[in-house]
């Protein structure tokens, strides 16, 4: 048998699974494996809300590349994908060019701003390692300055979030968490700060429970959340926010506008020329693309459909990781001609974080959870997911064990 030349591209849920699933059930004469990633280490997406509001470090949510892959097996190129071009079986790289027999797509998703003015110039997102950083230091830089200030500008301690989705409650639960430390350690009195949720839907949290959402809201508004709902963000600028509600126009003085309410797929697969719905490639049941039998796609990369809700499935790390064993399993049969399967996810359940001591969540299909109890089960659902990937060893570096933990560990 002639050895394949797997390329995956992007080391998110999808991509790291699929690797660490493929060196396990590949042997080294079969197939060359090669990862790709633009840093030299995974970090836990789901985690990032945390690191934007600092109430975990970095250091926890990144996991070095190299101490998952088996460098035997597998070839790590720590390098920026530019575009792919399937026809020719070619990954173009910053630096290189790579060649493939199999491609793997795991490339995550980018924020989507909606041509809203000012939104992708002015406004913080929490996407990645390095602007959940850059989003950190902000917040607490306008605390620092806000307490030396003669004249004191309320805009900076006025922290606007746009979105009041899974990301935009994870980390609003995370900031109302962390502002009584910023306000110790600057001598700031919390009165002055306000965190101001905008939502262009009726409710928060839209598609859950509605008792839950109640519990979300009441949660938070305890803690200083002001909710706007119904109102659609209009213009963002360094220092305020526009929205529009009831057809009325309001100016937020802010000097922290936090975008978190829309994602689309990696523009690359765009820009390489698949064909995509919704920016993504709608994939087969065996999560390749039907355009090339050799590219299998995963994660937000990926469109899949829920054809008994008729709508695509949402983007998500369980889903993502659901699908890393069926992309991996379907990779070994097409190497070794046998009969590939098809994917469906299975649904565990959704578990939101409300800040380190509260959540809510349906799990088993239909069970509602909520307060310690679901901040248990997070914690499980992300341990699960280190001891997938790394065994033992990375759940004991870098599991959640603590059920009432303290800020900054
Ligand atoms: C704050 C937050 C909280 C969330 N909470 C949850 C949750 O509780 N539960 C849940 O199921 N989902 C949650 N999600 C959604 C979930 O994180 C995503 O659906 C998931 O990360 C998708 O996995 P992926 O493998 O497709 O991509 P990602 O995990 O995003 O990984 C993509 C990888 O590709 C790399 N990459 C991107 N572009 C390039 C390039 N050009 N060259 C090289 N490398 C590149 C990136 O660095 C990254 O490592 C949350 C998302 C956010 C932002």
């Amino acid at each position: 048998m002639e050895k394949k030349n797997i390329v995956v591209l992007g080391a998110g849920y999808g991509g790291m699974m699929t690797v660490t699933k493929l060196q396990r059930s590949l042997r080294t004469d079969e197939a060359k494996i090669t990862l790709v990633n633009i840093n030299e280490y995974h970090y836990q997406t789901t985690w990032l809300h945390q690191n934007a509001a600092g109430t975990i470090r970095d250091e926890r949510t990144k996991i070095r590349i190299k101490d998952i892959i088996h460098p035997q097996k597998v070839d790590f190129i720590q390098d920026k994908v530019l575009s792919i071009q399937p026809k020719e079986k070619k990954v173009m790289l910053e630096n290189t060019v790579l060649d493939y027999d199999v491609l793997v797509i795991g490339l995550g998703f980018e924020v989507a701003t909606f041509d809203i003015p000012g939104l992708e110039e002015h406004a913080f997102t929490i996407n990645n390692i390095k602007n959940a950083r850059q989003l950190r230091e902000h917040i607490e830089h306008n605390f620092a300055v806000f307490h030396k200030e003669e004249e004191k500008n309320p805009a900076r301690l006025t922290f606007v979030i746009g979105g009041g989705g899974f990301t935009g409650i994870e980390f609003l639960g995370e900031l109302a968490n962390r502002v009584p430390e910023l306000c110790e350690k600057y001598n700031v009195d919390k009165q002055n700060v306000r965190i101001i949720n905008i939502e262009g839907s009726s409710t928060i949290l839209p598609g859950f429970d509605e008792q839950l959402v109640e519990y979300a809201m009441n949660s938070l508004e305890a803690r200083g959340v002001e909710f706007i709902t119904g109102a659609i963000l209009k213009e963002c600028t360094p220092t305020s926010v526009l929205f529009e509600k009831h057809g009325m126009q309001t100016k937020i003085p802010t000097y922290t506008t936090v975008w978190a309410a829309g994602v689309k797929a990696n523009s690359i697969i765009k820009e390489s020329g698949f064909t995509t719905n919704q920016g993504k490639i709608e994939v087969n049941n065996d999560m390749r693309s039907p355009e090339y039998d050799n590219v299998f796609v995963i994660g937000d990369c990926a469109l899949i459909m829920d054809f008994e809700k008729g709508k695509p499935y949402p983007p998500t790390a369980q889903i993502a990781i659901q699908e890393s064993e069926a992309v991996a399993y379907n990779i070994k049969a097409y190497i070794r001609n046998q009969e590939m399967e098809g994917f469906k996810p299975n649904i565990l359940g959704t578990v939101a974080s409300l800040g380190e001591q509260d959540a809510i969540g349906v799990i088993f299909k239909s069970k509602k959870i909520l307060g310690w109890k679901a901040t248990v089960m997070k914690k499980i659902i992300d341990n699960r997911y280190l001891l997938k990937l790394g065994g033992f060893r990375l759940l004991l570096k870098k599991g959640k064990f603590n059920i009432f933990p303290r800020v900054n560990q």
